[in-house]
């Protein structure tokens, strides 16, 4: 059992349980509750914003400068991994994800840091060209406090992506984990408050609000001391955060859904193609906004394609996440798995040819635990429920395209816009589809692989905003322009 998190949040720099409501956090490979955690009540969360202004106000943090809070993100850093082995081992039981992929996410979330660190120390302002007697520059400045919004399949994946860049760009961030997953946070935190206390910073730059999204997350998005929301999740939350920062005229990012397609074309590299969709589709058990769950393949490859990868699909591992040669670890939730097992009673209502999965595994081994066979399924049009809707599982849906145009239309009907995978060895054709798809991430022979220095986001209802790369910490700052008078002369109207 990995090391459990006391039953703490941390508001304004103290950690205490919660005064809201007690939660339980659930393995999802037994169903057995590993910790129950209080979230915070809405004065708590009003607490934590107060504290988070006074924080990022402060002359210890206001008046670093940008290379000495680079060494905030640099000890997070090493904080990180030096934890890894029990980061990994608390996600792998909130999450229910393998471990492998777990201490890779781990590694990442160092990365992240270190990364975001290089950013902000070499990050410029620039002198803009004088148009008269002044010199212009046009410099940055935090927001203040900036409300960050995860949700629980990745969790120190994406609170990495979040807090790295807003600690960066000089802000006071409140965190708000998903109430399934909360327990990688609350450890995240702790380091963070250790690197604060290490370095003699204030402690309320960081807290972290456990609870549920419509109490506490709608409450950190409307504390009229939050200038910025960074939000990843589904796209209906990702609609109604919009409307309420509507209405502080706050800016905001959001990291939504996605249904995104992955062609594989005629001359396509099948051996190559084979194991991307599957990777793209089924590692994470398919809980992954970039997951390719929409499969096109040439008509003339059609049948044979789709034969051979349901005959691999069947054999992939499912089984619990500790286990190494696990492929297909549980879903994060019971409920989430109904959820998922639901979508394929729909496919089946809508016409679809379940070619394998479809079902909970059987076995004593599985029992207890929130497992779902890999599922492949056919026979669907691109405008069925099942290939327009995020199932956010381990459901494939496949249909075949006629040629070039056939396809771009296809894979482009759909309100998502995520992410793209094209599987073929013509370089031209490559090129064109990448350029005509509305998505905001294409992998070309290739899938899911992921550089914190390359931005990321969707199109259309994927998502507003990008993050990562080096502007990844522009997007927690507000410009400012100054002109700086050097005429010797008064100016000559007033004169
Ligand atoms: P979700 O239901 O939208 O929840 C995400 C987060 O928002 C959770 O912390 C949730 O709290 C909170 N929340 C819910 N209602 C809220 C409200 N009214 N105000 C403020 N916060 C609120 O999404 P999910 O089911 O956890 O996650 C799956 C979704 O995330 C999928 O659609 C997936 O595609 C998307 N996702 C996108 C990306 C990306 O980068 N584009 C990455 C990962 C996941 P509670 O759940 O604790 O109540």
């Amino acid at each position: 059992m990995p090391r459990i998190p006391a039953d703490e949040a941390l508001i304004a720099g103290e950690w205490r349980r919660g005064a809201g409501a007690p939660a339980d956090t659930v393995d999802p490979a037994t169903g057995r509750v590993i910790a129950t955690v209080h979230a915070v009540s809405l004065d708590e969360v009003a607490e934590a914003a107060r504290g988070a202004a006074e924080a990022a106000a402060d002359p210890r943090w206001r008046d670093l400068l940008p290379h000495r809070r680079a060494l905030l993100l640099h000890r997070v850093a090493e904080l990180i991994e030096e934890s890894t082995d029990d980061l990994a081992a608390l996600q792998t039981a909130d999450t229910g994800k393998a471990l492998t992929e777990t201490r890779a996410l781990v590694g990442s979330a160092a990365a992240t840091f270190r990364y975001t660190a290089a950013a902000l120390e070499t990050a410029e302002e620039a002198i803009t060209p004088s148009r008269g007697d002044y010199v212009t520059l046009s410099v940055y400045e935090p927001i203040g406090v900036v409300g960050a919004i995860n949700p629980w399949n990745s969790p120190i994946a994406s609170d990495a992506q979040k807090l790295a860049p807003a600690l960066a760009g000089g802000n006071a961030v409140l965190l708000k984990p998903a109430e399934w997953t909360p327990l990688v946070s609350l450890a995240l935190g702790r380091l963070v408050t250790r690197a604060l206390d290490e370095l003699g910073l204030p402690a309320g730059l960081l807290s972290v609000l456990t609870g549920r999204g419509s109490l506490v997350g709608d409450a950190i998005v409307r504390d009229p001391h939050v200038g910025k929301v960074t939000f990843t999740g589904g796209t209906s939350t990702g609609r109604t955060l919009a409307h309420a920062a509507a209405e502080k005229l706050m800016p905001l990012s959001l990291e939504l859904g996605g249904k995104s397609p992955t062609v594989v074309l005629a001359d396509a590299d099948v051996e190559q193609a084979l194991a991307g969709v599957m990777f793209g589709i089924f590692s994470s058990s398919g809980q992954s906004c970039i997951a390719g769950s929409r499969l096109f393949v040439a008509r003339e490859l059609y049948e044979e394609f789709v034969g051979e990868l349901v005959e691999r699909v069947r054999k992939l591992r499912v089984g619990p996440g500790t286990d190494p040669d696990t492929q297909v670890a549980p879903l994060v939730h019971h409920r989430h798995r109904d959820s998922v097992a639901a979508y394929v009673d729909l496919a089946r209502e809508e016409g679809a040819r379940v070619l394998c999965g479809g079902g909970v595994p059987q076995g004593p081994a599985y029992r207890d635990g929130a497992y779902y066979l890999p599922t492949v399924l056919d026979g669907l049009p691109n405008s069925s429920r099942t290939c327009q809707e995020e199932i956010f599982g381990p459901v494939l849906v496949a249909l075949p395209f006629d040629d070039e145009d056939d396809l771009v239309r296809q894979a482009n009907s759909s309100v998502y816009g995520l992410a793209c995978g094209i599987w073929t060895r013509d370089h031209r054709a490559a090129w064109r589809i990448a350029r005509r798809v509305d998505a905001g991430t294409v992998w070309i022979n290739t899938y899911k692989q992921f550089s914190i220095a390359t931005p990321f986001g969707g199109m259309k209802e994927s998502g507003l905003g990008r993050e990562k790369g080096r502007d990844g910490i522009r997007a927690y700052q507000r410009q400012k322009s100054l002109y700086w008078g050097v005429a010797d002369a008064p100016l000559p109207w007033a004169n």
